[in-house]
């Protein structure tokens, strides 16, 4: 049994609704795209999970964030996929791939075949048996990645009102969770290694503002230790963390958010990786030419860092989905991929962005005791960095234009004392 198409999307995640998008805005025909995923529904923004969809009041609940609404675009629900001729295959994982005779073979025994495949598996959450502690599967032991572990956490939060939270881990889904259970009147315990939260990208006085904030909302911190076990009731349900400098902390529930790893398995040994993701140039093909990749499992060419980069982020997934069908169906016309780096965070009433690189030298501005601040990043004499938080709109597109322009920076007391001023007049 099997089907043939001349483009195969293996993911059904925020990128391959992005490409989507794209391919029929391109003017795909019908039954010439086929997306592949093993989630049950159509690609949705992932982003939500940690935020609207664990909102106690009228939170957000698919089918309103289908890709594409968290760009303002179309939201693309099953009837649109269908009206345009796209096989959406759901509730389907692959097995395993064969770029040479270009097929993939599904979990329901189906062989699909392609002309070109890209290649949107996304990541998967690490889970705390890797790093030697056991118990993820506890009932109120939570990850979070897709919709699946999203409901498992909202019912867990349901289930325990008014009580005790361990956080494990000060990344991304740390400081997100943290936030979201707080909204939902449970208190928190943030546990992580480092000296500070979001250890690879804030700096200590950057980091020190959103610990103080989260503290001003009851939010107790306790830095560089990690789990080492934790006790179950007679149900397997896990009621105390201990932690490896010896203390324990009874709980009604965790949330685990310590990394990813992009999802590469299906390739290794057909494909070049590097960066723990699949290796492609600078129009997003990997070692085999009919295979593309985007969004967090491409390692790609940073033009303006000048080198190779995986980001796990979604403007990258986003922007790399776009990029890649205008590189597929209009390669005379594409130039290579020219991404700048873009992250950013939502949590209370808290929003921050950042652009580029946090290498280099910092310089900080504006009022860390009020609610707009920020820092750039001067490296070689160039700004090649740049964070806000609480800016406006025109505030936070002149970081960015700054940060793409990279100017040259003689006087750093100058760019201090100018501060966000000189983003908005670069
Ligand atoms: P994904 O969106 O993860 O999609 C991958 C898809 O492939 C999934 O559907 C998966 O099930 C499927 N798949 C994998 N393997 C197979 C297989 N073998 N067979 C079939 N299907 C398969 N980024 C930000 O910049 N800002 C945010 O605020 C933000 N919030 C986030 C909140 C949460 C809770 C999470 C988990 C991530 C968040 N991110 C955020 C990161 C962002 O969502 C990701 O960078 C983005 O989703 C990556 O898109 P992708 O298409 O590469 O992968
Ligand atoms: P992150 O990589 O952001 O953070 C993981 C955190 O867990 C780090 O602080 C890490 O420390 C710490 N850690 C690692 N091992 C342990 C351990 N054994 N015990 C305790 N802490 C540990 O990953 P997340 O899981 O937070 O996020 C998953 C993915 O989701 C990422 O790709 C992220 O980009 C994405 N995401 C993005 C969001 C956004 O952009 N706004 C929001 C939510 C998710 P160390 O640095 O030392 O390894």
């Amino acid at each position: 049994m099997g089907r043939a198409f001349v483009y195969v999307i293996l993911g059904g995640g925020v990128g391959a609704g992005y490409a989507a998008l794209e391919f029929v805005k391109k003017g795909v025909s019908h039954g010439e795209l086929c997306i592949i995923s093993d989630e049950p529904v159509a690609p949705y923004e992932r982003p939500a999970l940690s935020k609207g969809f664990l909102l106690p009041e009228a939170p957000a609940r698919l089918p309103s964030f289908h890709t594409c609404v968290g760009a303002n675009e179309e939201r693309l629900t099953p009837k649109w996929y269908k009206e345009n001729g796209i096989e959406l295959v759901l509730g389907t994982g692959v097995k395993s791939a064969d770029v040479k005779r270009k097929t993939l073979l599904t979990t329901t025994g189906e062989t699909i075949s392609y002309k070109i495949l890209i290649v949107a598996t996304g990541a998967r959450a690490l889970k705390l048996e890797e790093f030697g502690v056991s118990g993820s599967d506890a009932q109120n032991v939570c990850y979070l990645r897709n919709i699946a572990d999203a409901n498992r956490l909202v019912n867990a939060v349901q289930s325990s009102p008014g009580g005790n939270a361990v956080v494990i881990g000060g990344g991304y889904i740390g400081m997100e969770c943290a936030a979201s259970l707080v909204i939902n009147k449970i208190n928190v315990t943030m546990v992580f290694p480092e000296a500070h939260c979001m250890a690879r990208l804030f700096t200590p006085k950057i980091a020190s503002y959103y610990e103080e904030y989260y503290k001003s909302r009851g939010v107790n911190f306790v830095k560089g230790t990690v789990l080492s076990s934790f006790d179950f009731d007679s149900d397997g349900k896990v009621t105390a963390v201990n932690l490896r400098d010896g203390r324990k902390i009874s709980v009604d529930m965790v949330v685990v958010g310590i990394g990813i790893r992009p999802n590469t398995g299906l390739f290794e040994g057909q494909l070049t990786l590097e960066k723990g993701g699949i290796k492609v140039n600078g129009k997003l093909q990997s070692s085999n030419s009919s295979v593309y990749a985007i969004g967090d499992v491409a390692a790609f060419p940073v033009k303006a860092f000048g080198e190779t980069r995986r980001l796990e982020h979604v403007d990258s997934a986003r922007q790399s989905a776009r990029y890649v069908v205008a590189a597929i169906m209009e390669p005379g016309k594409t130039e290579e991929f020219d991404y700048l780096p873009f992250f950013y965070s939502r949590v209370f009433t808290l929003s921050w962005q950042f652009y580029g690189d946090n290498i280099g030298e910092v310089v900080y501005f504006g009022d860390f005791s009020g609610s707009t601040f920020g820092a750039y990043w001067v490296n070689k004499g160039h700004l090649v960095g740049a964070f806000l938080e609480g800016g406006t709109k025109e505030e936070y597109e002149a970081v960015a234009k700054a940060t793409r322009f990279r100017p040259a920076i003689e006087d750093l007391t100058e760019l201090e004392r100018q501060g966000l001023t000189f983003a908005v007049t670069v």
